[in-house]
């Protein structure tokens, strides 16, 4: 086995194209048995494709198939059928240990007996690197997570946060063509975490490499990735930008999971030709993209932050003001309309607003935040191909 020859620059992006050295998945399945003897469709017909630089995040609820996927594409895993290419080397036939690639879990797993120069000496020193090489490169790794300093203490001696630095600079030491990252900051309290996805989106940057980031927390999701996959039972239910996943989402799942929502399913008119809605005894609203109605309702969704109820925009519906709550930056309220329940984020000032409960308010949005979902299958689809 001959190492690859250690660099951390920029020089792979620099001499070729994204599209070359970016990791694909291929439609990729993977199912695990039940100790009941059910099967469960960890992964079901993934295709991904994911940019040479990129920040890319795999965002799902709990058992959705973000580690399956993770560990597949580290060699730890091996799918039922399906391909995972790096540019256009196919490596999914390659072992663990000899693929380009290196994984940071949640748990810091350093080795507790060794100082912090050694921890991230281990892996450069198993591909037999010189003493000196080595020496270096760790020099560069704790200089590139700020811990200079700290290189000849005990991981038991350094905080949380300083101990996942140290997890990062071991992993980028190898000098992975890309990072495999599986809810590295889950166990860090809320501001170390904030802190912490500052400083690895910082660290992406710098480096240039591919990040391959797991989270169940949408709005890690949209704070660190340059592009997000939401999966959903072991199946891609969007890809996108932030902004893509977040102000039009495909799915109802998708529109549910990130973020504040309301979720209406409303009779599906057609006013010359264009689908148009009315909630409860409000006027007709045209709606900004066209979608199938195969039932003769349409479901859309919308964000609390665009809806008004100071007379801003353009009027849904009147109704009453059921629940309210202070939160500071602004004021979460619910509108019941007939049956339709709104949820409204009204930012400050409230003077000028009547806001009590049991007050009627007329609730106003721009038609373009009102984003049609696709219909759901009707029934379960049938699973071609996935055992
Ligand atoms: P996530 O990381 O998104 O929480 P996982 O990839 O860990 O999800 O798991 C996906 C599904 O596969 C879950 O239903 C989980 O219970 C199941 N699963 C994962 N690994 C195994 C395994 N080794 N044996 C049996 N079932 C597994
Ligand atoms: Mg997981």
């Amino acid at each position: 086995m001959s190492p690859e020859p250690l660099r951390i620059e920029n020089q792979r992006s620099a001499t070729t194209t994204a599209r070359e050295n970016g990791l694909s998945i291929a439609r990729a399945t993977k199912a695990f048995e039940t100790p009941e003897g059910g099967l469960v469709h960890a992964l079901d017909d993934v295709s991904l494709d994911i940019r040479e630089g990129e920040f890319f995040v795999l965002l799902g609820p709990s058992g959705c198939g973000k580690t399956t996927l993770l560990r597949s594409i580290a060699g730890l895993e091996v799918f039922d059928s399906g391909e995972i290419y790096l540019g256009t080397d196919r490596i999914d036939q390659i072992p663990a240990h000899r693929r380009p690639v290196n994984t940071v879990f949640q748990s810091y797993a350093l080795f507790p007996h060794l100082t912090v120069a050694q921890n991230v000496a281990f892996g450069p020193q198993m591909d037999g690197l010189s003493r000196a090489a080595v020496d270096a490169r760790v020099a560069e790794m704790l200089a590139l997570v700020q811990l200079e300093a700290m290189g000849s203490r005990k991981p038991s001696q350094l905080s949380g946060g300083q101990q996942q630095r140290v997890t990062l600079a071991r992993a980028l030491a190898k000098d992975p063509r890309v990072l495999l990252l599986d809810e590295p900051l889950a166990a860090l309290d809320l501001k170390l975490r904030r802190q912490m996805q500052a400083e690895l989106k910082d660290l992406q940057q710098r480096t240039g490499l591919t990040f391959v980031f797991v989270t169940h927390d949408q709005e890690e999701a949209l704070a660190l990735g340059d592009r997000i996959a939401v999966l959903e039972h072991g199946r891609v239910a969007q890809v996108g930008t932030p902004q893509e996943i977040y102000e039009t989402p495909e799915t109802r799942f998708v529109a549910d999971f990130i973020g504040e929502t309301s979720i209406l399913t409303l009779p599906a008119l057609r006013e010359d030709g264009r689908l148009t809605v009315r909630v409860a005894d409000g006027p007709a609203v045209a709606l900004p993209r066209d979608v199938p109605t195969p039932d003769g309702t349409v479901t859309i969704a919308v964000r609390p932050e665009r809806l008004v109820l100071d007379g801003t925009a353009p009027p849904l519906g009147t109704g009453t003001l059921t629940s309210m709550v202070y939160m500071g930056t602004d004021v979460r309220c619910t509108v019941s309309l007939g049956d339709v329940e709104l949820r409204v984020r009204v930012a400050p000032p409230y003077d000028a607003l009547d806001l009590r409960p049991g007050a009627t308010v007329t609730v106003g949005a721009d038609p373009r935040s009102l984003r049609p979902l696709d219909p759901e299958p009707v029934a379960a689809p049938v699973r071609a191909g996935s055992r």
